[in-house]
């Protein structure tokens, strides 16, 4: 999935440009079937939009949309503690609602990772206000924080791979250093015709 840097300009009831530090992510619904994720951020900066109401991504079948910068306030849970400490991302429904759902899940589970959060930083704008949002997921929401566990997983698994081993630093340092393996994939296995190269290219 595409991820699109295309932030608002700092206004009124939508993007007040202050700086805060995030603790959390909270899930929404759009609640409007035919909104795509570009449509929402447009509607941001739309005149005619007067509502205090914004988010920090969006995201729909095809793309995210990051409208306002992570570290920044945004109006999204109805509550100032979460608006302060929460990066809002809204699920759009319209196009394949399923395809939608799968990139939030592999968005949010990236996010997590790199952040070092667990799964126990996603919450549900319920959670801070009462409103039934995000109204789609509410039904199936531990099912859908297990799927963002499964995926962490797997980042967090190749995360380890490209990971060299304390015990092969120096190693890893000197191979590189005299130009004789790359340094990359530390965990693969390597081939005889490989083995051979590396001391062909040690030799000189
Ligand atoms: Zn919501």
């Amino acid at each position: 999935m595409e991820y699109v840097i295309n932030h608002i300009p700092i206004r009124k009831g939508k993007r007040p440009g202050t700086k805060a530090k995030m603790t959390s992510i909270t899930v929404h619904n759009t609640g409007n079937p035919k909104s795509t994720a570009m449509n929402e951020r447009n509607w941001l900066v739309n005149p005619e939009n007067t509502r205090a109401a914004s988010f920090h991504i969006v995201v729909d079948e095809k793309m995210a949309v990051e409208c306002i910068p992570l570290d920044e306030v945004a109006y999204h849970s109805g509550k100032a503690e979460g608006n302060t400490t929460s990066i809002g991302i809204e699920i759009c429904e319209s196009g394949d609602y399923k395809k939608t759902e799968q990139n939030a899940v592999e968005l949010i589970a990236k996010m997590l990772v790199e952040r070092n959060w667990g799964i126990d930083r996603v919450r549900t704008h319920k959670s801070w206000s009462g409103k039934e949002c995000p109204w789609r997921i509410l039904p199936y929401w531990n099912d859908f924080l297990g799927r963002i566990q499964k995926e962490m997983d797997k980042l967090l698994k190749k995360k380890e791979q490209d990971q060299v081993s304390e015990w092969a630093r120096d190693a890893w340092k000197w191979v590189k250093d005299k130009g004789i393996s790359d340094g990359t994939r530390p965990k693969d296995v390597v081939t005889r015709e490989e083995v051979w190269t590396m001391l062909y290219r040690m030799r000189g």
